[in-house]
């Protein structure tokens, strides 16, 4: 029989790379806490119409990649694509509001998009995040953005010497205020090129004009280019002013950043700053992470209006680049001790000092498998363990036992009882 592999475009994580995923999600959690966001954590699964509502009909998340399925009460339901919807969704549901009128939220958790797989670009896939909820100020879009800034410059991927590393492009793509008449300048401008642009552009001219900058299409590139106004020139005084604030409050915490009118992020909900950082560590899918503001989503989704904005970076991009940089530190772990057993009848006995060793912190094992001696010492060392102690009926009746140092070979005999003294040595 064939056997049954992990789906296309899943991954196990394996044990010998466990290490690093534990490495950059406490790095991620340390700097939360630095930061005082506070974790959130939603179900797998949600009712289909919160990432309908939430992401958008016309992206690409919602017409081509959830998992979406009909439970047994035929409730539509759908895999979390994305968190900020399902945030949103427990911050109205749970009236985050009526605690604290300004919430920092963060989350890490893997999702699902039924994507083409390929380097970088997974099915089940994993993000971290944050949301800011009810400041309507730079300084929460700021506050994000150096958010994000830090955990890569935490896991040693911005460097002063090397800043191509890591690219950081902003953008404003207004509001309702200003946006409407930007996307009615923007559809005159490229009306007489309309017939030039790709199938996928021609669909979203008139639904969803401003994906039309999302295209990958050289020549649809170079039409934009030529002919498309700048949303930057086209801002409303209110998003004008939001947008150099942020800039300048960039500027004051030394963050570089390129703004780049093109970029508009390709969920519906966002509203004035976008943005996304880039490393060139990382191939043809190279972004780290985007987010963005989105003023409307909370009341779009059913809540008080409530400004907002959020960033979501993959961890596997991370993962990525962390290796082309080879920037993770030495995970080898060491046990403690590892206990020889001689003889059937003392391993009970090892187990009951496994147990208080273990209860007092000391990391140990013995062999599992009945080995001979000889065995069991090669398990030792392929475990790096620092101590071995042998166990057999003679240490049994006199109560005490030699423990051996591996590295220098030296070897001190230790009374049971103070076992836990001799581990707890400075
Ligand atoms: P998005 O939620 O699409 O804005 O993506 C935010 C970040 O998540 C991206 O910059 C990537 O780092 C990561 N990401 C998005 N989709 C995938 C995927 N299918 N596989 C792996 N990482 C992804």
């Amino acid at each position: 029989m064939e056997p049954i592999r992990s789906v296309k475009g899943t991954h196990d994580i394996l044990p010998d790379e466990s290490p690093r995923w534990r490495y950059i999600e406490s790095t991620v959690h340390r700097i939360a806490a630095l930061y005082n966001f506070l974790e959130v954590r939603t179900p797998v699964f949600e009712e289909t119409q919160v990432f309908a509502r939430g992401v958008g009909e016309y992206t690409d998340i919602v017409t081509k990649e959830m998992y979406t399925f009909l439970d047994k009460g035929k409730t539509s339901l759908t895999l979390k694509p994305e968190l900020t919807a399902p945030v949103v969704r427990s911050y109205i549901q749970h009236h985050y509001n009526q605690t604290y009128p300004v919430n920092k939220l963060y989350y890490l958790t893997p999702l699902f998009r039924q994507e083409r797989p390929q380097a970088g670009r997974q099915r089940q896939f994993h993000q971290y995040g944050t949301e800011i909820l009810g400041s309507e100020f730079p300084e929460a879009d700021a506050e994000t953005i150096a958010f994000a800034m830090q955990v890569y410059e935490q896991l040693g991927i911005r460097s002063p010497d090397s800043p191509d590393q890591i690219d950081l492009r902003i953008n404003s793509i207004g509001d309702s205020a200003c946006r409407p008449q930007y996307l009615e300048t923007l559809r005159e401008a490229l009306a007489p090129h309309k017939a030039d642009l790709c199938k996928t552009c021609q669909q979203r001219f008139d639904e969803n004009t401003l994906r039309l900058f999302d295209c990958k299409n050289e020549s649809c590139q170079l039409i934009l280019e030529e002919h498309a106004p700048r949303i930057t020139e086209h801002l409303c005084e209110d998003c004008a002013t939001h947008f150099r604030s942020v800039l300048s409050q960039l500027d004051a915490l030394d963050i570089p950043y390129t703004v780049d009118h093109t970029l508009v992020r390709g969920l519906d909900y966002y509203t004035r700053t976008t943005f996304e950082i880039t490393s060139d560590l990382l191939g043809a899918q190279d972004a780290l992470c985007g987010g963005g503001r989105y003023d409307l989503l909370v009341e779009q989704l059913g809540g008080p209006p409530t400004p907002a904005v959020g960033f979501a970076a993959g961890i596997e991009r991370l993962l990525l680049a962390l290796e082309a940089l080879d920037a993770f530190p030495d995970f080898t772990d060491r046990l403690d001790l590892f206990i020889v057993t001689i003889g059937d009848e003392v391993r009970s006995r090892a187990f009951r000092i496994l147990r208080d060793l273990r209860n007092r912190g000391v990391s140990c094992d013995t062999d599992l498998l009945r080995r001979s001696v000889k065995a069991q010492f090669r398990e030792a060392n392929r475990q790096n363990a620092t101590y071995t102690m042998v166990l057999g009926e003679n240490e049994l009746q006199a109560r005490e036992a030699t423990i051996k140092e591996m590295e220098s070979g030296e070897e001190t005999a230790v009374p049971f009882e103070g076992l836990a003294g001799f581990f707890s040595q400075p």
